[in-house]
Formats: structure tokens, sequence, C-alpha cells
């Protein structure tokens, strides 16, 4: 396996720096030399080519910036910080007082903190899935990253319960798997991303405090989600777009695949995953078609999701698996740059914040090889 850092490490790494005096005055410095070079830049403009509206909208949108990043970092210069020891190796944090969670970064132990500096962090085992995680005693109530039940640090209750439909085990309402026999239980993308509730695609902290098995389950929940999800009406309900949901699961099966424990199972899903993937760009290619007809032109994709958002996890897990790709059963490699676009000019010339869709030849190719390949494989 590969000590090198995943890409979920990348993500919450940089997620974490805020909660820190040294990257909180980073981004209010950032902030504040981009507004200088806004404001310099749209008033250059301003004297060599006259007061078109969009250098005026520059300078005031400068001055802001500058503004706002002065106000950031006196904030942050002045804010009280408290003293974080980690849990799991000790390292120390210097982070604001009010952080009621932090993800270690010198190996990524999530610490789930008190309103009170004083309180000292000790491990809370989940009552269901057994999850040791590193809490305050007096941390408000969490999502346990592993298997979705809600926990207090002190309390082995797990909820309303029910029967597990693989194995007849009594298990949680609201877990995410069942623990005696592996079935996944809560395949409701919907409430996987609802933003005003819980968020649990984007929740970092959540992600982050979950072990190798827990992100293999969550990789394994998106992909079952995204399965019950057959046509183009059926995405338009989703929050997300579904290759980023895709993005996502790869994401996490990542971190899974690099532990020898879970190593295995993350291989086992490879060829689910490439069926998934067949399944969207055969989406992604009726939505393109449809609109082509429909509209008659290329612009507009805007609204659309369509990206090539997976391939930068998908060629890590490429990486790491090799020669085994071929042993799961995997496709194997996926092409990259399916649509080719050109960016809008304005009449005058002037590129604008638009693309249009050139052709997606590369696109149909990669959907006919997948079709193809689903057909000879199940
Ligand atoms: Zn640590
Ligand atoms: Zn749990
Ligand atoms: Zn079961």
């Amino acid at each position: 396996m590969n000590e090198q850092r995943t890409l979920f490490d990348v993500k919450v790494r940089s997620h974490q720096s805020d909660k820190t005096k040294l990257g909180a005055t980073k981004t209010g410095f950032g902030m504040t030399l981009a507004g200088v070079l806004l404001l310099g830049l749209s008033i250059v403009a301003i004297s060599w080519a006259g007061t078109y509206w969009y250098f005026v909208i520059g300078a005031i949108g400068g001055a802001g910036l500058i503004i706002g990043g002065l106000i950031y970092l006196l904030f942050s210069l002045i804010k009280p910080t408290k003293s974080v020891i980690c849990l799991k190796c000790a390292h120390e944090h210097k982070i604001f007082k009010n952080a009621l969670s932090y993800v270690c970064t010198n190996c990524n132990e999530l610490l789930l903190l008190s309103k009170d500096p004083q309180q000292s962090l000790a491990f809370s085992t989940c009552p269901y899935c057994g999850l040791k995680t590193a809490a305050s005693s007096d941390a408000a109530p969490f999502l346990c990253p592993d298997c979705g039940i809600m926990r207090r640090t002190d309390s082995k209750d797990v909820g309303p319960q029910k029967e597990c439909s693989g194995c007849g085990f009594r298990v949680p309402e609201e877990a995410i798997y069942c623990v005696s026999c592996g079935s996944m239980l809560k395949t409701d993308l919907q409430s996987w991303t609802e933003k005003e509730i819980k968020d649990l695609v984007n929740d970092l902290d959540w992600r982050a405090g979950k072990s190798p098995r827990g992100h293999l389950y969550f990789a394994k929940a998106l992909l079952h989600s995204l399965n019950a999800f057959q046509n183009r009406d059926n995405f338009k309900d989703i929050e997300y777009s579904p290759f980023h949901l895709l993005e996502e699961s790869l994401i996490s099966l990542e971190v899974a695949a690099n532990d020898e424990k879970t190593h295995q199972d993350c291989g086992k899903l490879l060829p689910e995953i490439d069926r998934t993937y067949a399944r969207l760009l055969n989406w992604e290619l009726s939505v393109i078609e449809s609109t082509l007809s429909e509209s008659g032109s290329s612009e507009g994709f805007d609204k659309i999701p369509v990206k090539d958002a997976c391939i930068t996890p998908r060629r890590r897990l490429e990486d790491l698996f090799g020669e085994e790709l071929q042993k799961y059963g995997s496709l194997g490699k996926w092409n990259a740059d399916l649509l080719k676009w050109e960016q809008v000019k304005s009449p005058t010339g002037r590129p604008l914040d638009k693309y249009r869709l050139v052709n997606h030849d590369k696109l149909k190719q990669e959907s006919t090889r997948f079709a193809e390949w689903v057909a000879k494989s199940s």
C-alpha cells in the first residue's frame, strides 16, 4: 500500500486551515492582496480605456475585498485560541477557541471538542458499529462517521430499531449498513444530500472521522443510491450532479483501497463502479442530444452538469490497483476529455465566461465501449 496522501486527505487539510491562526491570517492576507490587484487593474483600465461599467464594478469589488480582507485579518489576529493535543498521535495544535471540531493534520484523526477548553479528549465507542471517536465528554451529540447513527459520548442508546432485510438482525433505523451481514440499509440519495438538514456528502468532518471500513460503506451507499436513479428526469431531483456523487464515492474508495483490511472489498466493487459509470455516460449523452435537438444550439450547457469530474480519482484507483483491475473484472482504464469545449467570445472578440460544446464524439465512443462491455460482462 502506498503512503502518499489520498485526494481525501488533501481535501480535508485545506478545509482545516481556517481554524488556525496561521491559516486564517493567510486567507485574510490573500483576500486583501487579491483586492489590491483587482482595484489597481480596474483603475488602470478606467484611465486607459474609459469608465466601462465592468471596470467600475471591478474597482468596487476590489475595494470591498480589501476591506473584507483587512477585517478578516484583524479578527484572526485578535481571536482567542486554545491548545488541543491529538488523542491518537499526541501532536499539539493551536486552534481558535470556538472551534468545535478539528481534524488532526498530522494523523487525520477527527477530534470533537467542547466549548470548555479545559475538557480533555477521550475515545468514545459507537454502541452499534464499535468505531472509536476522539471526543470530549461534553461534546455535542454527533452522527457516527462510520454507521450514521446519532451518538452521545457516554450513551449506549442506538435509537429506534428495525430488522435488517438481509439477515433479520436488529439494526438502528438510521444505520447505513448492517454490522451483522454487511447489507446496505440506507441508499436514499435525497436524504444524503439535503443541504438544509445535513449534507453528508460534503460534510468533511463527518467523512474525516471514518475508518477505512466507513469510507468503503459510504462509497457503496453512494453507488447504490446512484443506481436507483435511472433516467434524466430522476437526476434532476437530486441536489448534485450524479458525476459529482460518483466522484465523491471514488474519493472515499481510494482511502479504503489503501488499507489492507478493506482493499479486497474495494476491488470487488470495481465492476459495479464501471456499470454505474456506463449508466451515467448514457444519461449524459441523452441530456446532450435532447438539449441539442430542443434548442438547436450548443450553448447553455453550463446549466447541465456535464463534465469529466470523475477522472482524477478514477486514475488514482487505476494506479493503485494496476494489474488487479483485470483480476476483479473491471473494464479497465476510463478515457478522459470526452467533451470538446470552446470559449464563447463577445462580438468584439473578448472571451466570455461561457462555453460552447464543439463536439461530443469521444463521449459517444466511450458510451458505446461501456455499453458493449456491460452486455458482454453480464
Ligand atoms: Zn493526530
Ligand atoms: Zn457507529
Ligand atoms: Zn443484516
